[in-house]
């Protein structure tokens, strides 16, 4: 077993989390993640209003009698959500574990800090991290360039990120971004984190409530198949390459740029749900990340959580062996 400062705090038995996704955190998938021993996250501004979070708990509850959390996600939207509201329903309904991201998180956290609650903070640089642990998160999920959605804009890859977090975080913390099976799970260990975030990984299984076109689409792609858009809006987002991203980039790099009024028909979240339910991979923007290129099959999450164990005990043991054999020679 991968026992980690994360497994111990979360009483889960994988150290992996399935992180918050727009349209596809919903209980379903959260419930499969927690049973098949990760930690499930319900993505908040996935419901319509706060009424309705409280409902999608109530339904994870029946589901799994595992440990879950809610994301609340803190970033530009077309309609300001009442962030309040869903985490003040999510806190009445006996969640205690939340993800939380984006800009200005201080008054959420606090909230959840004095309601006795674990936060993971999901951060894209380290000195976002060192405010997040002055703020009082339990754990920092620190978000690689590979991630899908929100990357930041300092573009450094999971690999040097982790590394330095090593060097500078005094809390556990977990890798985001990149980590599709347990090789990655091994590496990002090595690196010094408690465990891993998916997003991605987990669009692809059998419970993610998404269209099967969607899912083969994920299969059949490659490492090369994910663009950035809003990049010179300074709210960067890593999606699936397709005709509407690719028209997005083109509007932003027109001379004199793009204001936001320009893309907002095309990147509409509204439209993106439209891609997870009809199961065209063109009819609007949704989140990807550079793993795409690792992911070949479409397991049971309970199959790929057992599967990425295994495979990262068998990485572990394996170094250990090229340990022993060197101090044999
Ligand atoms: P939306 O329809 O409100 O907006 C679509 C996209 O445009 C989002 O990426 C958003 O950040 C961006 N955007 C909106 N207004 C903008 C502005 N004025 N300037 C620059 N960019 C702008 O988004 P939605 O699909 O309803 O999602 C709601 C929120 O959740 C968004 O902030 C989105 O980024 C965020 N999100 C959360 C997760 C998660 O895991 N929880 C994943 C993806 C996106």
């Amino acid at each position: 077993m991968l026992v980690t400062p994360l497994t111990k705090l979360l009483g889960i038995r994988v150290p992996v989390v399935q992180g918050g996704m727009q349209w596809v955190g919903l209980p379903p998938l959260v419930a499969a993640v927690s049973n098949g021993g990760g930690l499930g996250i319900l993505t908040a501004l996935t419901q319509p209003n706060p009424e309705a979070l409280r409902q999608a708990i109530r339904e994870t509850h029946k589901l799994t009698s595992k440990p879950f959390g809610v994301n609340i996600t803190l970033l530009p939207t077309i309609n300001p959500p009442d962030y309040e509201g869903y985490a003040r329903a999510a806190i009445e309904e006996g969640v205690r574990i939340f993800e939380t991201a984006g800009n200005s998180p201080g008054k959420l956290i606090r909230y959840f800090k004095q309601n006795g609650c674990i936060v993971i903070h999901k951060c894209t640089t380290i000195r976002h991290a060192k405010s997040a642990i002055r703020l009082g998160v339990d754990v920092v999920s620190v978000d690689g360039f590979e991630c899908a959605g929100h990357p930041g804009e300092e573009d450094i890859g999971g690999l040097v990120l982790l590394a330095r977090a090593a060097q500078e975080l005094n809390i556990p913390y977990i890798a985001s971004g990149g980590v599709a099976d347990g090789r990655g799970l091994a590496a990002v260990l090595a690196l010094g984190a408690a465990g891993a975030n998916m997003g991605t990984r987990f669009m692809c299984t059998v419970e993610a409530p998404i269209h099967q076109n969607i899912k083969e689409k994920i299969v059949a792609s490659n490492e090369q198949d994910t663009v950035h858009i809003f990049r010179t809006l300074h709210n960067t987002a890593r999606v699936f390459k397709n005709k509407v991203s690719t028209e997005v980039v083109a509007i932003e790099r027109k001379p004199g740029g793009a204001k936001f009024e320009d893309v907002r028909e095309l990147v509409s979240g509204a439209r993106g749900k439209q891609v997870y339910e009809t199961g065209d991979p063109d009819y609007g923007i949704w989140s990807a990340g550079v793993s795409v290129g690792l992911i070949k099959d479409i397991p049971t999450c309970e199959e790929l959580l057992a599967r990425m164990e295994k495979e990262a005990e068998d990485v572990i043991d394996g170094l250990v062996k090229v340990r022993v054999e060197k101090a044999k020679l």
